[in-house]
């Protein structure tokens, strides 16, 4: 990857349901996240923004794959940390999507990690492919081959989750890796997206624009368009 380029643009928006927006996301040096905060009063915000704080700071420190699963394992202890400093408020907590860029000249790769249902899509070719593996119900059942992907998107109980930041004494961030490619993007997104769009319309729209910016924009503009039920939050990372 030591001649790729790599160029990064992001947007969030609180819907057309919620009345804020608990989304938070992070676009850095290498590394990009969201994070999808859930909680009473503003608890939500304070922890996935502490979510993406914390993991910017911990992988800067070590920014490497284990650093990235590290810095996933700090942000858990330092919203449980919060959590527990507050302990009249109900328990809150955060999912994360996250993407590094890491390795030397010869094995440079981005790795994903995620806790929850924040998802990481790999495009390339005009093929989606999801890095990320949903901590919820639903993939549960998918993956027991119970139900199929299809039937999960109409599941009532969809938006439950089975692990999330700042809820477990330990997390175990799933993990992935890729080589980049010239032309690859990546998109992470809150379940305010793939809740409303299908992943033919994520992938459609992702490579309908040159630009990043408006590609992310057009995202959200379509999801709202479908409903808008949550908060919905896009980063989409370019390899060129
Ligand atoms: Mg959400």
């Amino acid at each position: 990857m030591t001649n790729l380029t790599i160029d990064a643009a992001g947007a969030t928006d609180t819907g057309l349901v919620r009345a804020t927006n608990e989304d938070h996301h992070l676009i850095g040096a290498g590394l990009f996240a969201v994070a999808d905060g859930m909680g009473g009063a503003a608890n939500g915000q304070v922890a996935s923004r502490l979510a993406t704080e914390t993991l910017q700071r911990a992988f800067s420190a070590e920014p490497t794959a284990s650093g990235l699963v590290a810095a996933v394992r700090q942000a858990n202890e330092a919203i449980r940390d919060r959590a527990g400093n507050e302990p009249d408020q109900p328990p809150f907590g955060t999912t994360i999507g996250a993407v590094a860029r890491v390795g030397g000249p010869d094995d440079e790769r981005f790795v994903t990690v995620n806790v929850g249902d924040t998802r990481i899509y790999l495009l390339r070719d005009g093929q989606l492919t999801q890095l990320s593996s949903d901590h919820s119900r639903v993939a549960d059942l998918v993956r027991a081959g119970e139900i199929t992907a299809s039937e999960a998107a109409e599941h009532p109980e969809r938006h439950v989750l089975t692990s999330a930041l700042g809820v477990v004494d330990a997390v175990a961030p799933a993990v992935n890796h890729v080589r980049p490619e010239p032309g690859d993007r990546l998109i992470l997104c809150s379940d305010g997206l793939f809740n409303e769009l299908t992943e033919e319309a994520i992938a459609a729209t992702a490579a309908r624009h040159d630009d990043l910016d408006r590609a992310a924009r057009d995202l959200i503009d379509q999801a709202k368009a479908s409903g808008g039920a949550d908060n919905i939050t896009v980063v989409l990372v370019e390899v060129t």
